[in-house]
């Protein structure tokens, strides 16, 4: 079956609806935080800001198309709206929505001060010049006026965007606000430009990190360290393709890397800059010399130590869940695994270290980069880099402690729990989702409800 037909099977069984999802994980965290209020759990569950953005946009042969954005403010309450635009022609207002609550528990999780949104344009970049993705660019920021803004919302990078985009971002946004420093507007800007050292490695290097500290913790049984680990990487762009040559840096085999035309795999393991080069010159990884050609499913079900799930959402369903042979699944993409899914992977003790932890190094070294242009300021990458290990080591200990901590309450018949064979133990995604609500709860109670 290819993986189209699988897709719009799975589809008609399980709902894939983002925002649908990221509801489902947040709805099976809050039972296991019993005295939280209901109206507090509703108000930090529901987006408080969606905007949908209609405009005309001059394609390269002079016809006129009307493209869609949007963006999603999700929670201000730790601090200003923190997320990724997003160019992909499967961009929708629930997609956008789910995103955003993503970044709200994704920087709780970092503990960096900033509340989560997210945005996107429905469009096919790979389908259109540079000429037209900077009009739209324009356009789409223009749009949103001051819904964004250095203490408002802040952008970055996301599927199909990158430094360049956020150039455009940048430049849109002062132009219309001229007379001050705009730097802290977008986060992964060109480095000449106020960009961070570190950043673009950033969400590729804190899944690194993550990864490390969860196996040193004996996250995974008689896995505890990426040298000699034997790694798939679903996707290869700037989340997947950095993550490979990091793992292989570390002494990790990747055996498999895949993009949208499918995958490419070698037991002994790929050479890295050869696929680089080949998806530089021919757009796709598949056909890089002295590799097998394998589609995305088979990278899916491929027997290793580590899965890195590094492209877009619901990629480990409920109809493949039962067939992923990875011992650890490590979410450098937002949404890869379904509720479903989780349920089948977590039954077969194979945990799941989530995207809420996994890739928050990108947004944590964008706080950095948001930090060095409020103080003109550029730090050197070791710094960057050391200051990201510290984070992200600090938010994995937290994620796992909460793990352990809520496992006992339960055994100790302490507190309510799912109903369901798997009841008695929660899975890290509840856990990492557990640090954040509490964190945003606590400062959603210390401000007070306004008036
Ligand atoms: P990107 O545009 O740089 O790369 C995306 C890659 O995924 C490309 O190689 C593309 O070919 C591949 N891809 C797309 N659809 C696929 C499919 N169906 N099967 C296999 N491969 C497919 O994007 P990115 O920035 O690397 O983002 C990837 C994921 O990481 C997204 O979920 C994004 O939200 C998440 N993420 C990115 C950042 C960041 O800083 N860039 C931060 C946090 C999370």
């Amino acid at each position: 079956m290819n993986q189209t037909v699988a897709t719009s099977r799975a589809k008609e069984t399980e709902d894939l609806n983002p925002f649908h999802i990221a509801a489902t994980q947040f709805d099976r965290a809050v039972v296991y935080l019993p005295r939280m209020q209901s109206g507090l759990i509703d108000f930090l569950k529901r987006p408080a800001k969606t905007v949908t953005l209609e405009f005309p946009i001059e394609m390269d042969d002079g016809s006129v198309r009307v493209f869609t954005g949007h963006r999603v403010l999700h929670s201000r309450v730790r601090g200003p709206g923190k997320g990724g635009i997003r160019y992909h022609s499967d961009v929708t207002a629930d997609e956008v929505r789910a995103l955003a609550s993503w970044m709200t528990w994704k920087c709780a999780v970092a503990d960096i001060p900033f509340g989560g949104a997210k945005g996107g344009v429905a469009c096919n970049p790979k389908e259109l010049s540079e000429t037209v993705l900077r009009r739209i660019t324009r356009r789409y920021i223009s749009g949103l006026g001051d819904n964004i803004g250095p203490y408002v919302d802040i952008p970055a990078p996301d599927v199909y965007t990158d430094a360049r985009t956020m150039a455009w971002v940048y430049d849109t946004y002062d132009v219309m606000h001229p007379g001050r420093n705009n730097l802290p507007v977008v986060t992964g800007k060109p480095v000449d430009m106020g960009g961070s050292l570190g950043r673009h490695e950033a969400t590729a290097r804190g899944c690194f990190f993550a990864v490390r500290q969860a196996l040193a913790r004996g996250a995974v049984p008689g896995l505890s360290d990426i040298k000699g680990a034997r790694v798939a990487v679903q996707g290869f762009g700037n989340a997947g393709a950095i993550a490979a040559t990091l793992f292989q840096e570390a002494g990790a085999r990747i055996l498999a890397v895949s993009d949208t035309q499918g995958g490419i795999f070698h037991d002994q393991g790929i050479d890295l800059t050869t696929a680089a080069w080949h998806k530089s010159e021919r757009k796709t990884v598949v056909g890089t010399p002295g590799t097998q050609t394998i589609s995305n499913n088979d990278l899916l079900a491929l027997e290793c130590d580590i899965l890195i799930p590094a492209a877009l959402e619901a990629q480990i369903r409920a109809d493949n869940a039962e067939k992923v042979r990875a011992r650890f699944v490590a979410e450098a993409a937002n949404g890869p695994t379904t509720p479903a899914a989780d349920r089948i992977l977590f039954a077969r003790g194979i945990p799941v270290l989530p995207d809420i932890l996994a890739n928050s190094g990108g947004v944590t070294v964008s706080y950095f980069e948001w930090v060095q242009n409020i103080e003109n300021e550029k730090w050197d990458e070791a710094e960057v880099n050391g200051k990201l290990r510290t984070k992200m080591e600090r938010a994995t200990d937290a994620v796992l402690d909460k793990q352990t901590a809520t496992n006992e309450l339960v055994r100790a018949g302490k507190l309510a729990t799912h109903t369901g064979p798997s009841s008695d133990r929660i899975d890290l995604r509840t856990a990492a989702l557990l640090v954040a609500i509490e964190r945003v709860a606590s400062v959603a109670l210390e401000r007070g409800i306004w008036p």
